[in-house]
């Protein structure tokens, strides 16, 4: 296999050499070789990049919004001419099925670019209230900071909402999957974007990331990841009045209905939960089962679940493939230990590695029931394929347990009587509620409640995180 060693930045429209030495290693999670290496950034490399965005901004900020899509579409037909690198990455570095890396990983990234090229079509920078003039003047350099879990969703859903605004950025993708971003770098050039206004910087989160976010010369921070960090980023942001946006962790209710066919709720409820093997901030980790059909759901799950081919990423049957790293493995591992220790009962699964999987960070679908909503596994985020039954007697009650936690990113519902979906959707307490597995809304907002996070991505609420609102009274006519 060919070793990708990506030691440069990219800065002010050039690859550029970082001003440190040290490297950071890409592990392929299905096999455990080093598949690459990347640039461990310096602040003398954030320095340069944030200097490069900070002269670009003037002028991009001018562009027109005929310009910025003009410039999203190109961006989004030189993305199309990279889909088997895109593919093959995000296979290699996060462990995705190829089959979903391709029709999730590769088709959100590009649906971000097409869908805010669409929004700005309609989307008004200025407005007359009374005798002012609103404007609506992109808020200035923007610090990215994404995660491993989606590594071309995350970031092209900031970068094509912070381009659509007429800000400059800097990006620091996950340095446990930092190729695709490299990719995006690659995809931006062959598109014309102007120097300066996208600059990427690899490295660590303490070093890069946390440059980021204390910044002084930086006016908005974007951040996917987890609650921890996020806390860290608005504490540093604080110091210099800094704008966050963070989209954080959850643990989502899937709200099961009495009314509803329990052999295609046991189905939803899957592949639901080992989607993207389980590493899903929306994932419906918590499934609410009316107590009266407890025992049916349950043998629905055990018929199905062993049906559900994972495996080797290269293989196109399997729909999930292992964990991202050895830190989240053991993490998921803890907390499959956890619930056993707490008293759930494990319908499936466990803990260990599958047989035949060995080698790679592979976990075993796993399912607990008798589940309580205080449970550690009921509270935590696990990120991982573990799903947890938890009865309820009535709807209230289903409503009150959906609700007893500190997140807020999203909710299901599956039934057939609207009145019910309709309360179960309006109760929870979540910046996104999906019915009967509909499809998600790309021009919708995404954001979370509560702990969940701050502000919201795609669509025009993407849009407007990267843009400041200025009042003007007064002008002579
Ligand atoms: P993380 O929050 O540690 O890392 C996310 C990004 O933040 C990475 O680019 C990382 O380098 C950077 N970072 C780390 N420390 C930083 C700091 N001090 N300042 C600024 N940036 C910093 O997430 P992780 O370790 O990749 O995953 C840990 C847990 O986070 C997961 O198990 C999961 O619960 C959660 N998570 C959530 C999402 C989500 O989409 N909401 C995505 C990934 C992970």
């Amino acid at each position: 296999m060919n070793i990708r060693n990506y030691l440069k930045h990219f800065i002010n429209g050039e690859w550029v050499e970082s001003t440190g030495t040290n490297t950071i290693d890409v592990i392929n999670p299905a096999t455990e070789e080093v598949i690459g290496r990347i640039s461990d950034g310096t602040i003398e490399d954030l320095n340069r990049a944030v200097a490069a965005a900070r002269a670009a901004f003037p002028s991009f900020s001018q562009t027109s919004k005929e310009e910025r899509i003009e410039l999203l579409n190109r961006i989004a037909d030189e993305y199309e001419k990279r889909k088997d690198d895109i593919v093959e990455v995000v296979m290699q570095e996060l462990g995705s099925p190829i089959t979903i890396s391709e029709k999730t990983h590769y088709n959100m990234g590009l649906s971000h670019f097409r869908q805010a090229a669409k929004e700005l079509e309609s989307f008004e920078f200025s407005e007359r209230r009374g005798g002012a003039l609103i404007r609506k003047e992109p808020i200035g350099v923007s610090g990215l900071i994404t995660p491993w879990n989606f590594p071309t969703n995350q970031t092209s859903t900031k970068l094509a909402s912070a381009f659509a605004a007429g800000c400059t950025v800097v990006l620091k993708p996950s340095e446990e999957t930092p190729f695709a971003a490299i990719i995006l770098a690659e995809i931006f050039e062959a598109a014309g974007v102007p120097k300066g206004v996208f600059n990427l910087v690899n490295g660590s989160g303490e070093v890069v990331g946390n440059g980021i976010s204390s910044h002084p010369d930086i006016d908005f921070v974007s951040f996917t990841g987890s609650g921890a960090v996020g806390q860290k980023i608005t504490e540093n942001a604080a110091k210099t009045i800094k704008k966050v946006a963070l989209e954080l962790g959850g643990k989502s209710p899937l709200v099961i209905l009495d009314d509803f066919d329990m052999v295609k709720a046991a189905q939803i409820a899957i592949s639901n939960v080992v989607f993207n093997t389980g590493q899903v901030c929306v994932a419906a980790s918590r499934t609410l089962v009316p107590k009266s059909k407890h025992d049916e759901f349950v043998e629905a799950v055990k018929a199905i679940l062993p049906n559900i081919p994972y495996g080797d990423p290269q293989d196109k049957s399997n729909i999930f493939g292992p964990l991202v790293s050895e830190k989240q493995y053991n993490r998921v591992q803890g907390y499959i230990q956890k619930g056993i220790e707490e008293g759930a009962t494990l319908v499936s699964g466990g803990p260990g590695k599958p047989e035949g999987l060995e080698k790679g960070y592979f976990v075993k679908p796993t399912v607990f029931t008798n589940v309580t909503n205080d449970m550690t596994i009921a509270q935590e985020e696990i990120f991982g394929p573990v799903m947890s039954i938890i009865t309820y007697e009535d709807l209230d009650e289903a409503i009150e347990i959906a609700n007893d936690t500190i997140y807020g990113l999203a909710g299901y519902v599956v039934g057939e009587d609207r009145e019910k979906i309709e309360k179960v959707a309006m109760s929870i307490r979540a910046g996104s509620i999906r019915v009967n597995n509909a499809p998600p809304e790309m021009s919708a907002p995404f954001g979370g409640f509560k702990q969940s996070g701050i502000g919201r991505e795609w669509g025009s609420y993407g849009i407007e995180e990267y843009l400041e609102v200025k009042s003007i009274v007064g002008i002579p006519s």
